[in-house]
């Protein structure tokens, strides 16, 4: 996809130039044509790929300028060299520049460019094909440029060809160590099972379950495991990260770019006047009704999202904060709030809800430490699923999609920026489940967050979510419901199921 950039600016001036003036302006127009706007471009680049300006002329207080580029010193940013240049030049005149307004601005795009990967955005006034070029008509202003729109756009159309060609949410997928095959000594659905023998039940809301006791003590013992096992010989220490992530966290930990369709969204009331509110109260105490409609008219927001990944609300802790060389790597966890993903038709028994328990680790050092401890993890898990849980399990390099794009897959030479998802095998159904995973970030936390390290080294970081609904569904799927069956380091720790509830 070869962009062309055309682009024609009004530049108000102060007053009218002089003839000296204009003189100075035509040679300041060939010295940018000739050295400014090729300053930095490598050797062997076509001089037709490279910004120019191709007419100008003077009317009035206005200078007229029109400006061609393919993707080198593109046009827009040749013109923001050029005023900075001319600043100096027409100073020496008595001739502010006063504002610059863009009267044209256009892409031309030349390859396979499908209708789908051009965004429906403001600033794309109008789409034009002819054979074998996309032309796109944008609206911009004077900062709309400075701000890069138009190489944004141009990202965003790279992007969603990508995409299309990944073929949605999918992944690539490549295993890396498989446990083989365990005894089966059970073939249940094991939500089922749990619902029949009251320990769980649905919640009101969709997707969410009531956990009873007996569920709860398989909780604890997971957790207890993972304690002794993980997070005490790896030192990592407990923190409480926030369960309301605002947009300004979102945007910085790159979850704005895509995950409307899979958040719970968060709003405020517009007052807390109960007077504002009494024909809500009103309605409900005469009806029994919610009158929704109305609370929705009294609601500010949505301020952002409820927890859905469990680490960006940690981030702002560290933000614009330089980390001192003795305290790395940084090793912390949380484990104090519930998680929440729309799941939509997803939903499926315990194993995919909207709302669930997690153990999230976060890490962050140098790239090197970073690296070493998703290794130490790796070690680690291995031996709680082989030797604790004894575990029918797989791991796999899983490369998301939103990485591949942004090209972050062997970023700095280094092959270990990805996520490792952990899977188990599900008797009763024959599938695979993921019921953990580990990443490491790269660079994406620390730059969104502006955080640094002593050596000045590049801040690196690394995150592994345990899921509890899915690591108690992979276990009574293989294990069944028979503590005695069940592995000694597991039935130790859950100890007599309690039967509070019973009834009739
Ligand atoms: P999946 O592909 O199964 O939807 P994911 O890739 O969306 O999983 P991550 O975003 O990697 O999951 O989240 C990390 C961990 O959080 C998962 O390994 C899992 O343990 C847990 N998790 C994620 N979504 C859910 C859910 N809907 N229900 C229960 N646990 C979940
Ligand atoms: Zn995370
Ligand atoms: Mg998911």
């Amino acid at each position: 996809m070869q962009p062309r950039f055309t682009l024609s600016a009004d530049l108000q001036c102060s007053r009218e130039p002089s003839g000296e003036a204009v003189a100075a302006l035509e040679r300041a127009v060939a010295e940018a044509n000739d050295t400014l706007f090729v300053k930095g471009v490598p050797k062997g680049v076509p001089r037709e790929e490279v910004g120019r300006i191709t007419s100008w002329s003077v009317g009035g207080t206005t200078l007229h300028l029109v400006l061609e580029s393919g993707g080198y010193t593109r046009a827009h940013d040749a013109l923001f060299r050029f005023r900075k240049h001319l600043a100096g030049v027409l100073g020496k005149h008595q001739v502010g520049i006063r504002e610059i307004l863009v009267t044209r601005f256009a892409v031309v795009l030349t390859g396979d460019v499908p209708d789908s990967a051009i965004p429906r955005l403001p600033f794309i006034r109008s789409v034009e094909r002819r054979s074998g070029t996309v032309t796109l008509d944008l609206a911009v202003s004077a900062a709309d440029l400075e701000h890069r729109i138009p190489d944004r756009i141009l990202n965003l159309v790279e992007e969603k060809i990508q995409a299309r060609e990944y073929g949605g949410k999918t992944e690539h997928w490549e295993l890396v160590y498989e446990s083989g095959p365990k005894e089966r000594v059970y073939q249940g659905n094991p939500t089922e099972e749990m619902e029949a023998r009251h320990w769980i039940r649905h919640g009101a809301s969709r997707g969410q379950w009531i956990y009873g006791p007996q569920a709860v003590q398989l909780f604890r013992a997971f957790q207890s495991i993972v304690e002794e096992r993980i997070l005490g010989p790896l030192g990592f220490s407990e923190m409480v990260f926030p369960k309301v992530d605002t947009w300004d966290v979102l945007s910085r930990s790159g979850h704005a770019k895509g995950v409307y369709p899979e958040i719970y969204y968060v709003c405020t009331p517009k007052t807390r006047d109960p007077a504002f509110w009494e024909d809500v109260s009103d309605h409900f105490k005469v009806t029994g009704e919610v009158p929704v409609d109305l609370v929705r008219e009294k609601v500010d927001g949505p301020i952002g999202a409820l927890c859905y990944a469990q680490c960006p609300s940690f981030w702002p802790f560290v933000q614009g904060r330089t980390l001192a060389q003795g305290t790395l790597p940084v090793r912390i966890f949380d484990r104090s709030g519930t998680s929440h993903r729309y799941e939509s038709g997803g939903i499926h028994g315990i194993e995919r809800v909207d709302e669930f328990h997690r153990i999230e680790l976060v890490w962050l050092g140098t790239a090197a430490q970073t690296g070493e401890m998703a290794e130490q993890l790796h070690q680690v898990y291995r031996g709680v699923f082989e030797e604790v849980l004894e575990l029918e399990w797989r791991s796999a390099r899983v490369t998301p999609w939103f990485m591949a794009q942004e090209g972050m897959v062997g970023a700095c030479g280094c092959e270990t920026v990805g996520t490792t998802d952990y899977e188990a095998f599900l008797p009763y159904s024959g599938t695979w489940l993921e019921f953990q995973n580990v990443s490491v970030n790269g660079d994406k936390y620390p730059k969104g967050f502006n955080v640094k390290i002593q050596s000045g080294e590049p801040c690196w970081s690394g995150c592994s979510g345990i899921g509890l609904e899915r690591w108690t569904a992979a276990f009574l799927a293989q294990k069944g419901f028979d503590p005695a069956r069940w592995p000694e380091g597991v039935a130790s720790r859950v100890g007599e199921l309690k039967e509070i509830f019973r009834f009739l």
